[in-house]
């Protein structure tokens, strides 16, 4: 089966190609455009370097394409994208603007020029579906919850397969199991022993997310994207009483507040560095008092999330690293566990070194495990893709 993801930025295309059959896959090709402002010949281009390069017998022998959709107003999950999703991207436009309109563009190049290729949704908040009311609530007028607003989770292709991933690498089959069948049969009942992961993707955006027993609990993202940890350079979270103070101390109107916010802030906003940790560890090491506080303030907001899913949980039983910073920042990692041994958790000096590659950290007698699931985005999504294709 071949398997397309189309990764639709608001200036960029770039796709990735897999086979799959069972349980195996093998990337065919992967390529992409930049500073796009129309999809459709970036569709073209691809459909003939694909078959020119022979791993198409003709666009039509594509049997799926997959989007990694953000957010949709009142609809989630791993869906046909069909006007449903079109409806739902458009009713949250304002919410992800870079995102939302770029993939309902997309979505209907791919209906218009294959018609015939199932077309399939994975929305970024599908995973944290059965959050309960209380866990997802914002305190706020009925009116304002009316509108959807609540606190929906991000990065949820990843979070589930860190979820897959650390139950089979804890021996778990049962939660692996359950985890790979969520999205078609839902979460059921389970009554297995507990099973309690917190999961830390640490990127360009990063989100921490408590999963017991494979299902999520709760995400340290909210209604948007721009919530939770200090990203790259959007705020993460902010006391809501700071907008309409700065807004009067400075006289800067929403628009400018709103630019600020997601361009201007996160790491790059602390630090005044860059918004690469990469520079802003540079930084620091040359005595950058910024860049310091800006990599402690990530790390003491890793720790708050973490923290709390720990205690909401009654325990954990691993700590999992993933995506750029997670996979590659051993320094950042160690200070993140540091002080857990009475918890239960003790990092191992050596094994912690390891960057980019699969490995538990943690010492071999340390109660909570602390793993390294290097991230594969595009992988997931296909993953997920084959098994809404199958179980239909
Ligand atoms: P995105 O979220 O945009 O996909 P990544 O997951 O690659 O990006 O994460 C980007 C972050 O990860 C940057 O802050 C960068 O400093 C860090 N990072 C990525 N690769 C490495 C590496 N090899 N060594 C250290 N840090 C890295």
């Amino acid at each position: 089966m071949k398997i397309l993801i189309a990764n639709l930025g608001s200036t960029s295309f770039k796709y990735c190609l897999f086979t799959m059959s069972g349980s195996s896959q093998e990337l065919l090709a992967k390529g992409g455009f930049e500073r796009v402002t129309e999809y459709t010949p970036c569709i073209e281009e691809m459909l003939q370097t694909l078959t020119d390069d022979g791993h198409l017998s003709s666009p039509d022998d594509l049997d799926a394409v997959g989007f990694k959709t953000v957010l949709g107003k009142n609809l989630s999950g791993c869906v046909e994208a069909d006007d449903r999703v079109l409806e739902a991207l458009d009713g949250f436009k304002e919410v992800a603007p870079a995102h939302n309109p770029a993939y309902a563009e997309g979505i209907r190049c791919f209906r218009d020029k294959l018609p015939k290729v199932t077309r399939v949704a994975l929305f970024e908040t599908a995973f944290y579906q059965w959050m309960t009311p209380a866990e997802y609530s914002y305190a706020l007028p009925k009116a304002w919850r009316d509108l959807g607003i609540r606190r929906y989770g991000f990065h949820g292709a990843s979070h589930k397969f860190v979820a897959e991933r650390s139950a089979e690498l804890l021996g778990r089959q049962d939660v692996a199991e359950r985890v790979r069948k969520l999205y078609i049969d839902g979460p059921g009942t389970f009554d297995a022993a507990p099973l309690r992961v917190v999961s830390c993707h640490l990127g360009g955006s990063s989100s921490v997310a408590g999963i017991n027993n494979g299902v999520s609990i709760g995400a340290s993202m909210g209604f948007s994207p721009q919530s939770g940890l200090p990203q790259n350079n959007r705020i993460g979270d902010l006391d809501s009483m700071a907008i309409p103070y700065v807004s009067k101390m400075l006289g800067l109107p929403i628009d400018e507040i709103e630019r600020q916010l997601n361009k201007e802030s996160g790491l790059l906003g602390l630090s005044g560095v860059s918004n690469d940790l990469r520079d802003i560890t540079e930084a620091m090491d040359a005595g950058n008092p910024d860049a310091k506080l800006a990599y402690e303030a990530l790390i003491d907001s890793i720790r708050h999330w973490a923290g709390s899913f720990l205690f909401k949980m009654g325990g954990m039983d691993a700590l999992v690293f993933t995506a750029g910073i997670g996979e590659n920042n051993p320094d950042l990692r160690a200070r993140v566990c540091a002080g857990l041994q009475d918890l239960g958790l003790t990092i191992d000096p050596e094994a912690n070194q390891i960057r980019g590659a699969e490995a538990v950290i943690s010492t071999p007698d340390s109660k909570i495990k602390a793993i390294v699931i290097p991230a594969n985005e595009e992988l997931v999504i296909a993953r997920e893709v084959l098994r809404f294709i199958q179980a239909k």
